[in-house]
């Protein structure tokens, strides 16, 4: 898979980039995507033989055949879906299993060189079907989520649509790097704020510099009560959350927040947060509270799984046992009736791993195929703000769409195996 993607990176982008160089838009030309078959986003069910019809960056008509003059492309042996949507990532981190790899990439990389690393995971999650993310802060890599967007949107150079976090916020003592010498100035993976008065310069400094979300940290400190609660340490004082929230709902921005465990996340509601990242253990009333008040659930379950194995060989086994409380609150969200986002944590993990793995997370969690697709689609349009434009492949949206060889709804791993990839009408990857 990965060997499979690296060559494929040698050739893919010059077509891309020469498209990119020029600064070459989407002409009004009309372009027929033949789909064998397609997910369209509303129902839960394959339409057979359907052309997509696209104008520009949009989509004109889904239609029985292709209008005349219109350039085809043969998709007629896949599966056709809305580009996808992950809405937690981190494209300035090239994955941090232990606190030593965290470490290292604040300590021994510039965030120049760490740019540069972000513009090439900016097109992996491009060619591996994500048409657009939200990237949940830079990790101590200051705006340059923001100069990645900015390239992208310029045609310099290809990813997806991104909405951004910039810098995060958290508590003095509560984020890495730690652990060093009282003497020893360190960088840290977010801006520290102690106190309302100094929260809120920082959302206005963050959103004055390009951020679309204002990323919390809310918890910190994990470990599993004799009841199988996941307990934490709350970073903020409620003084200090509200304040968060207050001065980026005022900007009009919306506020997400790590939180994944028992006080995080109450005090994350209370406080008014729009989504909740992690949530390895949400209690029943604040399950309740957030799909009355429309608050999204994003769980991230493959990186939790995939990081397991070396944070406890690190010395903190609470990760192995957070897995089988994820996957309670998971189901007691779906039953809730709490709206869950797709998200990955990707970043977390190495880019050369897919993020689409997380798809058979959510089924073994208890998703039916088609479910999890919509929380990559539809849901995470919705998070997003944009579901007006994203999410669906219908007149209308944007031309973001992507195709499978096989059948997603009976095997929803073929979701790892995207070989088409187009954004804004433009094609960025096509293996036929
Ligand atoms: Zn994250």
């Amino acid at each position: 898979m990965i060997r499979k993607l690296a060559s494929h990176l040698l050739w893919i982008p010059f077509a891309v980039w020469s498209v990119s160089f020029w600064g070459q838009t989407p002409t009004t030309k009309v372009v027929a995507l033949r789909c064998g078959s397609l997910f369209d986003g509303r129902g839960d069910t394959l339409r057979k033989n359907i052309v997509v019809v696209i104008e520009g960056d949009k989509i004109k008509d889904l239609a029985p055949s292709a209008p005349s003059g219109a350039e085809e492309i043969d998709l007629s042996h896949e599966t056709c879906l809305p580009g996808l949507i992950d809405t937690h990532t981190h494209i300035l981190l090239q994955g941090d299993i232990t606190a030593a790899d965290y470490d290292a990439q604040l300590l021994k990389e510039s965030p120049e060189y760490r740019t540069i690393l972000a513009t090439v995971n900016a097109r992996r999650a491009l060619e591996y079907g994500f048409t657009s993310i939200r990237d949940l802060e830079t990790e101590g890599a200051g705006y340059a989520d923001a100069d990645v967007k900015r390239a992208i949107n310029n045609g310099v150079i290809p990813g997806p649509r991104m909405q951004v976090a910039t810098r995060a916020l958290d508590v003095t003592g509560a984020y890495p790097l730690q652990g060093y010498a009282p003497a020893i100035t360190v960088p840290h993976g977010v801006q520290i704020v102690d106190g309302a008065d100094s929260a809120r310069q920082a959302v206005r400094e963050q959103i004055s510099h390009g951020a679309d979300w204002i990323k919390v940290y809310s918890d910190r400190s994990y470990r599993v009560r004799e009841d199988g609660v996941l307990d934490d340490i709350p970073t903020f004082t409620m003084d200090e959350l509200r304040a968060i929230v207050d001065e980026a709902h005022r900007e009009r921005h919306k506020v997400a927040s790590h939180a994944m465990a028992l006080n995080g996340v109450h005090n994350s509601v209370e406080a008014g947060v729009d989504s909740i990242e992690h949530g390895n253990y949400i209690a029943e009333e604040d399950l309740k509270t957030m799909a009355a008040r429309g608050i999204f659930y994003v769980p991230t379950i493959f990186v939790g799984e995939y990081v397991a194995q070396g944070r406890a060989a690190e010395g903190a086994p609470v990760w192995v046992k957070m897995i089988q409380i994820h996957e309670d609150t998971f189901k007691r969200a779906m039953k809730a009736g709490v709206k869950i986002a797709f998200g990955t944590d990707a970043g977390g993990f190495d880019w050369k791993v897919n993020p689409a793995k997380e798809f058979s997370s959510m089924v073994k969690f208890g998703m039916t195929p088609a479910q999890a697709i919509r929380s990559a689609t539809v849901t995470a349009a919705e998070l997003m703000g944009m579901k007006d434009s994203l999410g669906m492949v219908e007149a209308g949206k944007f031309a973001d769409i992507v195709a499978v060889p096989g059948d997603p709804l009976s095997d929803v791993s073929e979701m790892e195996k995207v070989d088409f990839v187009m954004k804004g009408g433009v094609v960025y990857r096509h293996e036929h």
